[in-house]
């Protein structure tokens, strides 16, 4: 084939594609707020959740963040985010199971956060919301998954939210707008390489 055919297929086939993305870009004209859930086993779930409150920040957005398990003392979103003067953060007391060592501590922690995140769900000032590691609340029992999926079904019609966590429920999952499902190809911490700073946490 001559580099001048070559050229003109080309050529035509990015024709046709734009077309296409173009039909689609013009059928989407949809303007709501929408429900994104990122699981899988995969590391990268808690970091786009982070990179898309940056986002919002950058274009003046107000935004809420609840961290609904607790394992370190201090990380570095909550350290970054929670300066941020449109940023309201909240971590969730007491944390892990195999920590507390307690389930009645920690379903009282889980509500605790669940009251705070059911009034940011009420709030159209929040134009996104963050949900991270949301999914283990249902995984143990710490909360009613129905009225978890009733709010945010409810929630304001231009408001974003982001929920993270490994195993979600296909109830989620059925209810989410986007569901990115990450997959654990490979992990460093599998060949030995321990958990640093500004990667993990
Ligand atoms: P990140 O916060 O880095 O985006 P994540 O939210 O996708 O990760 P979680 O399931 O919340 O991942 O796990 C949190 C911690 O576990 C992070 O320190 C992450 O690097 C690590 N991790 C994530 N995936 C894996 C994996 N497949 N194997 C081992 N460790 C993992
Ligand atoms: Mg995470």
């Amino acid at each position: 084939m001559s580099e001048s055919t070559r050229e003109e297929r080309h050529n035509q086939r990015m024709k046709r594609t734009k077309e296409i993305v173009d039909k689609r870009i013009a059928a989407s004209q949809e303007e709501r707020g929408v429900f994104i859930l990122l699981t899988g086993n995969g590391k990268g779930k808690s970091s786009s959740a982070f990179g898309m409150v940056a986002r919002a920040l950058g274009h003046g957005q107000k935004v809420a963040v609840v961290q609904f398990v607790k394992g370190r003392m201090e990380t570095g979103e909550q350290n970054f985010f929670d300066q941020q003067e449109n940023v309201d953060f909240h971590v969730m007391g007491d944390g892990f199971t195999w920590e507390t060592q307690s389930r009645e501590k920690d379903i009282a922690s889980a509500q605790e956060a669940w009251a705070t995140a059911k009034k940011i769900l009420q709030d159209e000032r929040y134009q996104l919301v963050i949900f991270d590691e949301m999914t283990y609340m249902f995984k143990y029992d710490y909360l009613d998954l129905d009225d978890v999926l009733e709010a945010i079904a409810h929630r304001p019609k231009m408001q974003n939210l982001v929920l993270t966590g490994r195993g979600a429920k296909p109830e989620l999952k059925a209810l989410a707008d986007t569901v990115s499902v990450i997959m654990d190809e490979k992990h460093a911490f599998k060949a030995g390489v321990k958990a640093q700073k500004g990667i993990e946490w």
